[in-house]
Parts: C-alpha cells; structure tokens; sequence
C-alpha cells in the first residue's frame, strides 16, 4: 500500500502488524503487514474493519470537569491538587491509579513510575489483572521470572496444539489460521480443552468438554500417567528442577474421571496423544486464567512439559496467549500492583534499589499495592479518596459491576482518561480527559511471543485530546516531580525503560532490551518488531527461553509445583442450577467502545444472547431467540436465547462485551461474584451460578432508523449501527397506547409520512417513515420475535429515493422477487449473508473451500469458516431430504 504507516493492530495479544492510511472521509485503508513476524499480512475480520472504528463519531475532544468544558490548565491543576491533598491528609495508600492492556508501553511505563516511584504507594493495577494474572503467577512460581518461554513459530513446528480453555478461532484468529496451515502443511494434531463447543473444536482431533474449573485435575492426570508409563525425561528433571515427587504425589491423588466428568476413554485418548507427541505446545487462555485456581492450572500444564523435558526446544512449551495488545507490555514496566519495573519484585531488595536509585524516587513503594478487585473494594470502602482511571471501563469489565458502579458515584474525586465521550464508566467522572486513539498514538506494544511493535500514528490527534503519557506526565510534574516526568517524547520514555531493563542484569533477569537504552529518534521511528531479550550489544533474533535448563530461580532450577484439586467457591444451588460461563465473540473487542462503531462487525452478532443447552431450555419453555432473565444475587441481565448442543446440560454462557450503551441490560459483570485466585488475584469470571427464566414479553419489535433511537421505552433493547443508520431490537411487557406515536417518536420521525399496517388482534404492526420518498426508517412489532430480513431493511437505509409501491413494499419486511437480500452476515472479512451462501451450496458449491472460491465468504480471516462447515451440513442435508 503506497504511502501506508507500518503499525499494530490495537486488540489481541496476537500483535499483528498493520498497513494503514488515512482516507480524506475520515476513514482509513487498512490492510495486513507481509513483513511482520506475528501475521506475515493476514489479518482478521476485527483488523481488518479497523479503517471503519476510526472515525470522530462519540469522540471525547477536549477536557472537561463536572461535565463543564475546561482547558487542560484547569483540569491538570485541579487532578495534581486533588491528589496531592488526597497523599498529605491521608497517606499514599489513598490514592490509586486503574489503567489497561490498551495503554503503550510508554504511556504504562510513566504511570506506574509515578505512582510507585514518586507518590510512593502501589495502587497502580490494570485491567490485565483479569486477562492473564494467573499466567504471571504461575510462570514466577515454576520458572521464577514471568517468562513466555516460547515464540508463534513453535505451534507450526509442533506435532500436536493443546488447546486449553481458549476459543483461539475467534479470539486469536490469526495464530488460529497459523496453527491451520501447518496442520494442512505438515498434519499437526491438535486437541481442545474447553467446556464448550466451539468454532475452534471445529476440525480437532479430540475435543474434551471437561466440567468448568477442572483442568488442574486434567493436567495431574496426564502427570502421572507420564509417570506411570515411562514418558518422563528422568535426566532433565534430575538436572534442571526441584519439587517433582510432591507434585507426582498430588497429580496421582487425583480422580480426573470425577473431577472432569470425562468419560475415562476420552481422558485416556488425551494422555495417548500428548505421551507419544514429543513437540507438544500448549496454548491456554482465559479459560485457564480466568478461574479462582488459575495459577494451579498454568503450573498443572507447566508440570506436564517440565516433566517430559518438553520446553525452551522448537516446537514445545507451555504458550500462555494474552487477550489484550499489550498486556505483556504492561507486565514489562510493571503495570500489575505486585510487580516493580522491568520485571523486578517488591520482594528483593536489590531490585527495589536499582529501581529506586535509577528513578531517583527515595519514596519508591516498598510492597504491593491493592489489585483490581480489592482496589475497588477499597475505593467502595471509602479508603480510596482519589482515583484515575485510564484506557479501560471497569463499570462493565469487572465482576461485581454494579458495586464497581456504585464505589466510582461515591468517591471523592475520579478521573478517567479515555477517547469516548460516552462510555459507562465516563459517566461517573469528575474530570474527563480527552485521550489519543489508536491511529494517533505513538509508542510500543508487546505481543504474547515477547515481540515488541511499534504503534505509530497515521492521523492528527483531533481536538485537544492527548496521549496518556503526556497527560500522566503533566500531572508528575504538577506534583512536583518535574525533573523525573520531562521527556522529549514517547522514544525518550523507551530508551529509559530500555536502560533500567538491562541495569545490572548481566542475564540474572529475564526482560533486558538494553540494546536500547540509547535509541534516538530517527531509531524509534524506524524500529521494527523484535523480540526481547535483546541485551546491549545484542542483535535482533529468534529467541527462545531455557533451552539450556536454566531458569530464573535462586538455584537455576525450575519448580514443580505441587497442585492438589481446590473446589470452587463457586456451586450451584437450587435458586442458581446453571453455572455461567462468559468470554468473547468473534467479532466483537471487550466493551464495544471500538468495534461498535462498525456495521460490519455488529452484522454477524447484533445483540447480548444466552447460549443454554435445548434440555435447560425445554424445563425453562424457552423457545429460539426468545428472552430470558439472566440472575444471580448480584443481578440480573435480559438475554437473547441461542439454543445450542455446543453447551452441556447445566452450563451456559454469555459474550461479555454488551454495556449499557448498546443494551438495556447486558452487563453480565453484574452477575458475576468477585471470588478470586488466592495467588494472581484474577478473578472468577468462568464460572458463576445463576437462574435462568423466560422473559414473557407480551411484545417484540425491530426497527431500522436513520437517527438514532434515544430513550427507547421498553424493558429489553439492543441497538447497533447499520451502513447509514441503526437497527434496534426492543420488547417488553406493557405495549404503548399508541403504537404509531411509539412508531414517530422512535424514528424521530413526527413531521413524516407513515405508512402503517395493524392487525390488533395479532399483535402485528408495522411502520415505514418517508420524506419526499426518502426511507427514513420501519418499525416491526409482533406477539414473537419478529421474523423479517434484518440486513435487507437496514441496506434500504442508504437507497435511492422510492417510488409509491416500494414503499409499500417495506411493510412486507422482506426483499421481493428478484431483489437481493443476502441475509444475516457471516463472513464479516467480505460481508457475505447466510442466504448467499446458501445459494453457492445449492449452485454446487459443497464445501467450505468451495464457498469460499464462490463467494469470498472464509478466505480472509477463516474464524467464519466453522460455521460455513455447519450451513453446507444443513443445506446439503436440507437438500438431500
Ligand atoms: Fe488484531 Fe485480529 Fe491480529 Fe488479533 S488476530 S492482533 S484482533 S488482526
């Protein structure tokens, strides 16, 4: 791409690289870097609608104090005053900073140096803390340093992917298609761990559906059938770890058959597998994560590849794949309230005084600070008088949501930092910050395989908005600390942290990127992707860790850790029979801020559904897409009902990625109980008790409108963005008085001409808006969810004028003889419908491959692919009956 900016896509921990140029629309070219080692071009469907979230719509573009415009002057002023009074009336420990896995490395790096360097408390942590904590925990435990042993090149060289608690089809989707092509090149096996079905299961070798929390109990299987059939490397335990007999004794008291509810066989034809494969990796997620034994599950799996010799070689390892961009980077500078910077600990005194004295900060913390949840535990307990929250929205994200929400209206004084005016947390602002977005930023991330990008900007910051390491640093200086908080710029901020990574290091700490220490301008701006530890005088390479047997532990010797099975405080009961599972969508990034923006990624899954097994649902008469109140004693969530055998029996699962600024009631953080690893302090966000009831709406609506719908009056609506306009589902269980005033109000349409239909006696009424023949939106309202086609109604939206009976034609709700309606998009890569496809299939096209070759639909990203698979199964088999 001519003229294009060499940067990182902003969502997964995959790290793509990015070709991208600005549009004078305000949109942006994007496409797939070839020349970056994390994707070699490819990118998925978030990725590649990336030129489509970039927009200044929702923009927040200046600062603002108690929802006042204010200059920065007045709001850095008043933040500096604020907790400067806050540290001298009550202590350091009274103040806190909550920042993300969004933040650069640079921006990361200036936050935590002024909270634990120079205000001399802790209380900085991230909203990491609930994507990979356990990883960090148990990476220390067994290996004494948080190290990623291995790198993406190892999945292609093994010969069989254990995939453990990770959807990576679509939360990973380009290192999924990696793992793909070299199964297609070279036959790799690959087996899921995972109590749901899902698109990743699609075309294993073996798909274990293990009770939710169970895997430590899995992996202490597999340890001691090792054990008990000659598997074990008995010179590379001997020579390079500690603690295997207390593990083994803990792995052989374990009942997996009971624990997992796996039948024998299947646990049986696991052990097979991994026994005889020597090039094993292990790839886990925020289904291991995720959980109140979390870092007993990362160092079960740890256990299995220390125990067979199978790490730091090509083609092996544990592979612990973060969710955010920049996780890893965070972990780097140490974003996380128990960690110090460049991977150093509060717990070792000489690293508390190379920070110390590196910093010239004689008020550096001298022990962790409060992690996420007891962070806000103690901003609800009033402990906490000043906090700022940067890049992240924990009214939505965090457990116990709702007493998140109710903590943030009751503190003294909050700050938030973010690029949208309007989010869930921003509502509880007392001062607002305008930040740079993806696109303007300029600094680095980290991927899940050490590999450090640059993020380089390719559009002007708009407004007054700035980055958060300028704002962070302003306000260190208005503290007081200016010597420490000036910096020419993001690459002064990097050469720092790359200086204080190679500090008396000499190989004694895993991160060393010291062979930057002294890079100028024209270098960062110049610098490609490589991978750390890069040392000074080092060169850019491939690494891989502990190849040689040497861990970063006192004696050099990794640790077995012993992990007996610990049941979860979490059970269900006769008020909550079903255990909730929560996670992502494939086309969706954590709380919407981003790819909301976009039809194109809310076209495939518009709304928060509920997936539950047909037997749960059957004893609860839920019908497909039906409503159904989701509780716990928490809260409550209104769901859309996706019947599906992917659940088992007594299991269901949400998407977390609904707020309040796309559904009534959506939040399934609100449910969820903030029960957490004793060890990480993640928390329990896999595995929740709840009730499930139908919600007996006595009406269900669709509209499409070109404004867009603001106060919808009904107890369930989803909105999202359509090409020229927005769709809205909606229902409830008073109907309006009047529903062709609901139907005007609604659309924004009083001064227009409606068209209307009413069958009272059905509950079946239908509104089409026009002005001077221009479609300004419909409105669809039935006693069921109304079934007319969604993606054809919203396509009008854009069209040309309509004549007399066109118009007409709308209230039909559906695409006339010879029109096209593609229907409900799958491929959102390509925007290709179900009803597409469906017209390949029946035109020849009889298999995954060759819908693709017809249609484009899979070709791009593939994470559509599986569910291609499932409508050639239904078609063919429709056709063949
Ligand atoms: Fe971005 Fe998709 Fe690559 Fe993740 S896999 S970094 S979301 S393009």
């Amino acid at each position: 791409m001519q003229g294009a900016t060499r940067t990182t896509c902003p969502y997964c921990g995959v790290g793509c690289g990015v070709l991208a140029r600005a549009n004078q629309d305000g949109t942006a070219e994007i496409a797939g870097d070839p020349q970056h080692p994390a994707n070699f071009g490819r990118l998925c469907s978030k990725g590649t609608a990336l030129g489509e979230t970039v927009s200044l719509d929702g923009r927040l573009l200046y600062p603002m104090i108690a929802d006042e415009r204010a200059d920065w002057d007045r709001a850095l002023d008043l933040i500096a005053q604020k907790f400067t009074a806050a540290i001298a009336a009550h202590g350091p420990e009274s103040v806190a900073f909550y920042v993300s896995g969004q933040c650069l490395t640079e921006d990361y790096y200036v936050a935590n140096k002024l909270m634990k360097g120079f205000i001399g408390a802790a209380n900085i942590d991230t909203n990491s803390r609930l994507c990979m904590a356990s990883s960090v925990a148990g990476h220390k435990r067994a290996f004494g340093s948080d190290t990623v042993p291995g790198n993406y090149a190892d999945i292609e060289l093994a010969d069989l992917v254990v995939l453990v608690g990770s959807n990576l089809a679509w939360c990973h989707p380009v290192l999924h298609q990696r793992l793909l092509a070299a199964r297609e090149a070279r036959g790799t096996r690959i087996v899921v761990i995972d109590p749901r079905g899902t698109a990743t299961c699609e075309g294993a070798d073996l798909h274990l559906p293990l009770a939710p929390g169970s895997d430590v109990a899995l992996f202490n299987s597999l340890l001691a059938h090792l054990a008990d059939t000659g598997r074990l490397d008995q010179d590379y335990i001997a020579d390079h770890t500690n603690g295997f007999e207390a593990a083994l004794a803990a792995a052989r008291a374990t009942d997996a058959a009971t624990a997992t509810g796996l039948a024998p066989a299947q646990i049986a034809a696991f052990h097979a597998l991994f026994a005889v494969h020597e090039r094993v990796v292990t790839i886990y997620s925020q289904g291991v994560n995720q959980s109140i034994n979390g870092t007993d599950k990362v160092n079960a799996i740890i256990n299995c590849h220390l125990a067979t010799g199978r790490i730091g070689r090509p083609g092996m390892g544990p592979f612990s794949v973060t969710g955010q961009p920049n996780a890893m980077g965070g972990r780097e500078v140490g974003g996380l309230a128990n960690t110090l910077a460049a991977h150093m600990d509060f717990s070792d005194p000489v690293h508390r005084r190379i920070v110390g004295e590196f910093w010239r900060a004689p008020l550096l913390a001298r022990q962790p600070g409060l992690m996420a949840v007891d962070l806000f535990r103690a901003v609800a307990a009033g402990k906490i008088k000043a906090l700022w929250i940067m890049a992240t929205n924990p009214v939505d994200s965090l457990p116990e949501a709702n007493a998140v929400r109710d903590a943030l209206k009751n503190c003294d004084f909050v700050v938030v930092s973010d690029v949208m005016r309007n989010t869930d947390t921003v509502a509880y602002a007392d001062v607002l910050l305008p930040a740079a977005a993806w696109g303007e930023k300029d600094g680095t991330v980290t991927n899940s395989e050490r590999r450090i990008s640059r993020q380089r900007p390719f559009l002007p910051i708009p407004g007054e908005a700035k980055p958060d390491w300028w704002q962070i640093c302003e306000v260190g200086k208005r503290m007081g600390f200016t010597e420490a908080f000036t910096y020419a710029g993001p690459a002064a901020i990097f050469s720092e942290h790359a200086d204080l990574s190679g500090l008396e290091n000499s190989g004694t700490r895993d991160f060393d990127i010291g062979a930057h220490a002294t890079i100028d301008q024209a270098s960062y701006d110049a610098l490609i992707p490589f991978q750390w530890p890069l040392p000074s005088g080092g060169t850019a390479h491939e690494t891989r860790f502990f190849a040689h047997g040497k861990f970063f532990t006192p004696d050099l010797r990794a640790r077995f850790v012993a992990t007996p099975v610990r049941a979860s405080a979490n059970t269900v009961t006769r008020n909550a029979p079903l255990l909730l599972n929560t996670g992502r969508i494939r086309d969706q990034w954590h709380t919407m801020t981003r790819t909301a923006k976009t039809p194109r990624l809310m076209n495939h899954i518009g709304e928060p559904f509920l997936e539950i097994h047909p037997r749960d649902a059957a004893a609860r008469g839920l019908a497909p897409a039906d409503l159904c109140e989701v509780s716990s004693p928490l809260g409550s969530v209104l769901l859309r009902t996706l019947i599906t055998t992917r659940q088992a029996p007594g299991r269901v699962f949400a998407p977390m990625h609904w707020t309040g600024q796309y559904a009534s009631k959506g939040r399934v953080g609100a449910l969820i109980a903030a029960h957490v690893d004793p060890h990480s302090g993640q928390p329990e966000l896999k595995r929740m008790p709840v009730q499930v009831k139908h919600f007996a709406a006595q009406f269900h609506g669709f509209a499409v409108s070109i404004k867009k719908p603001l106060d919808t009056p009904t107890e369930y609506w989803a909105l999202a963005p359509a090409r020229g306009g927005w769709r809205l589902e909606f229902s409830g269980t008073k109907s309006p008085a009047d529903w062709a005033a609901f139907a005007r109000a609604l659309l924004g349409a009083d001064n227009a001409e409606l068209l209307a239909y009413r069958d009272t006696a059905r509950t079946n009424y239908r509104f089409a808006a026009f002005a001077g023949g221009q479609f300004l939106g419909a409105l669809f309202v039935g006693a069921e969810p109304v079934a007319v086609s969604r993606g054809w109604l919203a396509g009008l939206l854009l069209g040309p004028l309509m004549d007399a009976s066109s118009r007409l034609a709308v209230l039909a709700g559906r695409a006339g003889q010879g029109i096209a309606d593609q229907g409900a998009i799958v491929c959102a890569c390509f925007e290709v419908g179900r009803n597409r496809i469906t017209d390949a299939i029946v035109a020849g096209a009889q298999t995954v491959s060759a819908v693709g070759a017809a249609t484009g639909a899979g070709t791009n990203c593939g994470s559509c692919r599986a569910e291609i698979g499932g409508i050639v199964d239904a078609t063919r088999l429709a056709h063949a009956v």
